[in-house]
């Protein structure tokens, strides 16, 4: 029943815009008033925290019936239930959840992730953004790249160092705005969406702002797990879309005196794609149902799932182009929006290859450092 008026209002007020907002690389802030209207906003924030209080596998319907009707919009939703938002709900104090999560919640604001550094990509253990003590509080050092939102965020959840090691690793909370906090100038993905260097100058923090202290790393990465979620459920839904767009057109479109559907060539495409999006589609539901039986979820779900989505929902997508023509590859059609958006997602959040490492640690249950060894002496 949700999934069904999801749906409904997502095919009335948003498919039309679908491929105008496709090709903005603005943040559709035309459709945040109406998705927190409709409820899709802080799904998954408890109901004392002002949320929905619904649950994980909840918010991963809102995002696929929204994404299959406009891919763009489901940025919203993403922002709204899975990003950074459900970390700091998760782990913030009271009083940092009534300064924030109201704003937040009524889509006025928007919180981005700076995890990435230039010298810290897929061994973000390495990150070297530091929080120095300073009186009551911190100076933060340092800078981040490629952040979703960090063009047009307000508050920014900053991973730093408070310590060496793993165990130093934590992060803290950051209003735009803060002196000597300077956001660089935008540079543009692939898929359109825009991202601003982020440089932090002995940038003040109150010892309030601080999210999570040294040894909150394995907390903030177990949080960074609904965000992978919501990259998965997305990925999987835009190469639906994609197939769902070029399924019509193999319907419609004649050559050779019929239709395309009758090719077995681009039956058997179809086919793949089909057992290809189901089989993913199971293994997130497997994931957030299991979260949903109490806590955030589990690292071995969230790889296999977001693994098995990034390739499907890719896939999905660039054979849906390949059905279409030049038609699929002109911007006229959204299919290749969704090629260039699915593509994204096998680097963002952890790319394929690190999702196998971690695969493989818990096959073989035991851990494989990837840093070099030390030269021998
Ligand atoms: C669309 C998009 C959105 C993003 N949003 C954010 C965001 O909101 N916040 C944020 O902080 N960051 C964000 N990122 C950055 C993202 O987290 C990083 O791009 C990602 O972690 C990979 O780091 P890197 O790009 O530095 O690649 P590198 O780490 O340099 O890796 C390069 C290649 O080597 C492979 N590789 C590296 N190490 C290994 C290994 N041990 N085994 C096998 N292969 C390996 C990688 O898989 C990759 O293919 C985003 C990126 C994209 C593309």
């Amino acid at each position: 029943m949700f999934a069904d008026s999801v749906r409904r209002f997502a095919e009335s007020t948003l498919a039309a815009g679908a491929v105008a907002r496709a090709h903005a690389s603005e943040f559709p802030a035309e459709v945040v008033e109406r998705l927190v209207a409709m409820g899709l906003i802080g799904i998954t924030i408890a109901e004392e925290d002002g949320g929905i209080g619904g649950t994980l596998s909840d918010a991963i319907v809102a995002i696929q019936e929204v994404a299959l009707a406009c891919p763009r919009s489901a940025d919203v939703v993403q922002a709204g239930n899975f990003g950074a938002i459900r970390t700091f709900a998760e782990y913030a104090s009271p009083a940092l959840k009534a300064r924030f999560l109201p704003e937040l919640l009524a889509g006025r604001s928007i919180m981005a992730v700076g995890m990435t550094e230039p010298d810290a990509g897929s061994a973000v253990t390495e990150l070297r953004t530091a929080a120095r003590p300073d009186g009551d509080g911190f100076r933060l050092s340092g800078s981040k790249v490629f952040g979703t939102h960090s063009g047009h965020a307000d508050l920014f959840l900053v991973y730093c160092r408070f310590g060496p090691g793993v165990g130093g690793i934590g992060s803290v909370v950051l209003e735009r705005g803060a002196e000597g906090f300077e956001i660089g100038p935008p540079s543009t993905f692939m898929n359109g969406e825009q991202w601003c260097p982020l440089y932090f100058d002995d940038v003040h923090v109150p010892r309030e702002r601080v999210l999570l202290g040294p040894g909150g790393f394995k907390k903030q990465i177990a949080g960074f797990n609904v965000e992978r979620l919501g990259n998965a459920a997305r990925a999987v839904a835009v190469g639906r879309h994609a197939f769902n767009v070029a399924r019509e057109h193999a319907l419609a479109r004649h050559q050779f005196g019929r239709p395309l559907c009758e090719f077995q060539g681009l039956q058997w495409k179809f086919a793949d794609m089909a057992m290809r999006l189901d089989g993913a589609q199971l293994l997130l539901m497997r994931a957030a149902a299991n979260a949903d039986r109490g806590g955030l979820p589990s690292a071995y779900d969230t790889a296999v799932a977001k693994l098995a989505c990034n390739l499907a929902g890719f896939e999905a997508a660039n054979e849906s182009l390949q059905v279409m023509g030049a038609l699929g590859f002109d911007e006229q059609s959204i299919v290749e929006y969704c090629v260039r958006r699915t593509r994204g997602w096998m680097i963002a959040g952890g790319s394929l290859e690190m999702l196998r490492n971690r695969i493989a640690e818990e096959i073989f249950e035991r851990k494989f450092s990837q840093r070099a060894e030390p030269p021998a002496q």
